[in-house]
């Protein structure tokens, strides 16, 4: 009779923990941290990138940086943001040829790989894709992913103490095996469409990311890709969901002003 009682009462804390998980997921806004954390994290983070200049060479070439950068500082002249004047939003460009990627730390510290500048044919893409790392840091996605893992932890501990079991190793596994830049699904649905959002305020065309996606699609077979698509995974649904934002806000169709291309193969040529 107590076996069974204790099963009862492990598989009802067991149904709590899921429900209020479930509560913890839904909630997409969902964070312990002050945006002071954000900043103090990415900070780390970008001394550490620095430092590792095997990994992460700077490219210091006069014109590169500070043409991203303009881009960056346009785009956050949008009113939709929220932490403008708090976070960084400073780029560095890495010398590195062979990696099709962008990221973006915490509180706002963007790298651009030299080998994403090479790939793409227009400025519009680039800022579809800087005002996408933009997101990730407005929309505090890194905090938000170590808030809700952090708190299935603290879940776990409150309802079965010290014991070990199989739970709480979930729960720890799930902290240890937390990457601070590996983007879920629903974290990069909602920068594509902050990326949209950013855009429109600006002379880009918004939704200019799904010329990167057409770029993709059209070179799945280079390796390089997958670089790109383990921080920022992209499934059909991405491409998708840009395009009925495109339809819902009656774009006009991109032109050579909105998307600059022929200024951007000037600059790709010096690059
Ligand atoms: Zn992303």
């Amino acid at each position: 009779m107590r076996i069974l009682k204790n099963i009862y009462k492990k598989l009802f804390i067991l149904v709590i923990i899921i429900f209020i998980a479930g509560m913890m997921n839904s909630c997409v806004d969902f964070n312990i941290y002050p945006p002071s954390e954000d900043i103090k994290l990415g900070k780390n983070l970008d001394s550490e990138i620095r430092r590792n200049t095997n990994e992460y060479p700077i490219y210091n070439k006069p014109g590169v940086k500070s043409y991203v950068q303009g881009i960056v500082n346009d785009i956050i002249r949008s009113p939709k943001m929220e932490y403008r004047g708090q976070f960084a939003y400073t780029v560095e460009i890495i010398k590195r040829d062979d990696i099709v990627n962008a990221f973006c730390a915490p509180g706002g510290y963007i790298y651009v790989y030299t080998g994403l500048l090479k790939f793409i044919d227009n400025e519009a893409t680039l800022a579809g894709i800087l005002a996408h790392e933009i997101a990730h840091a407005e929309r505090r996605h890194a905090t938000q992913r170590i808030s809700k893992a952090y708190g299935m932890q603290l879940l776990s501990d409150a309802a079965f103490g010290e014991k070990k079991n199989k739970y709480e190793e979930l729960g720890s596994n799930m902290f240890k095996g937390l990457s601070l830049l590996n983007n879920s699904r629903e974290d990069e649905y909602e920068a594509d469409e902050y990326s949209f959002k950013y855009l429109q305020s600006t002379k880009w065309y918004p939704g200019s990311i799904k010329f990167f996606f057409d770029k993709i699609k059209n070179s799945v077979q280079d390796n390089d890709l997958k670089v790109v698509l383990s921080t920022h995974p992209l499934p059909q649904d991405r491409y998708d969901k840009v395009i009925e934002m495109l339809k819902k806000a009656n774009t006009p169709p991109p032109n050579e002003k909105n998307t600059q291309y022929r200024k951007y193969l000037l600059f790709k040529n010096n690059l």
